[in-house]
């Protein structure tokens, strides 16, 4: 059985005060549960005071980016090495805001993918499709090649351990959510590339979420899919009420 893995993306909101404020509210309530785990991928600034806040709870912290080099010449940069040494478990890789506004490409990600098992971060690594790719019947291809150029190269145990967010972009932060079945659809397709890649052993065991509108709302029947296994989420992970609930359905 793979557990649940509610993930919250703050993308670029908060100040440090309001940062840790969440955390007070939620560090004692999330559930200690082998079935679910609960991760706050926050902006850089916050992250020392939150892993520090988190502490004993069963809270883990993420980042949303990082460098693939492990230091150098890259102003405004931070490297998987910095994001260790502060405690910080997992990496967003390849949102697809930063594949948008920041030229991260497939090749990039995999690069980043392959730093961060060599630092200890669990990478989440995030794919998805356009409308127009959608309307145009192409997003099962589009989708294909994102999993195979992004994992390339990873050995099978570190592929295993891989988060994959399915994220339609047609869905993010615009209240539209993929209807459950058509994105299980899409999460089924991704566990089949990945058998293929690997082997159905290693497939079964990737964690595939998915996001896009993600709320209370909408979480249970999205995590009924039978390929379903977590979410990612912007927006509904804002308030701590709001992620609470999210993560409480995963248990
Ligand atoms: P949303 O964002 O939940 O606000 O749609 C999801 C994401 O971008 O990860």
């Amino acid at each position: 059985m793979r557990k649940k893995v509610i993930a919250g993306n703050w993308k670029m909101n908060k100040v440090s005060n309001e940062a840790d404020q969440f955390i007070d509210d939620i560090a004692g309530k999330v559930p200690n549960d082998d079935n679910v785990e609960a991760i706050v991928c926050a902006p850089f600034p916050f992250l020392k005071s939150l892993v520090e806040k988190t502490n004993g709870t069963s809270v883990k912290i993420g980042a949303q980016n990082m460098h693939f080099e492990e230091s150098g010449a890259f102003t405004g940069e931070v490297s998987p090495v910095m994001l260790n040494d502060l405690g910080v478990t997992h990496v967003v890789l390849g949102h697809s805001e930063r594949r948008e506004h920041f030229a991260e490409t497939n090749e990039t990600v995999n690069k980043k993918a392959h730093a961060a098992f060599k630092h200890q971060l669990t990478p989440i690594v995030c794919v998805g499709e356009t409308l127009d790719q959608r309307e145009a019947n192409e997003t099962m291809d589009h989708i294909e090649q994102q999993v195979r150029e992004g994992l390339a190269g990873l050995p099978d145990e570190q592929i295993a351990q891989t988060i994959v967010a399915y994220e339609p972009i047609w869905a993010i932060g615009t209240g539209k959510t993929a209807s459950s079945e058509d994105a299980n659809e899409v999460c089924t397709h991704i566990r089949n590339v990945l058998k293929d890649a690997t082997s159905e052993e290693v497939a079964e065991k990737v964690v595939i979420q998915y996001g896009g509108s993600v709320k209370p709302a909408n979480v249970d029947e999205l995590l009924a899919q039978s390929d379903i296994d977590g979410a990612l989420v912007g927006g509904a992970s804002l308030e701590a009420d709001s992620f609470l609930k999210l993560v409480e359905a995963g248990t």
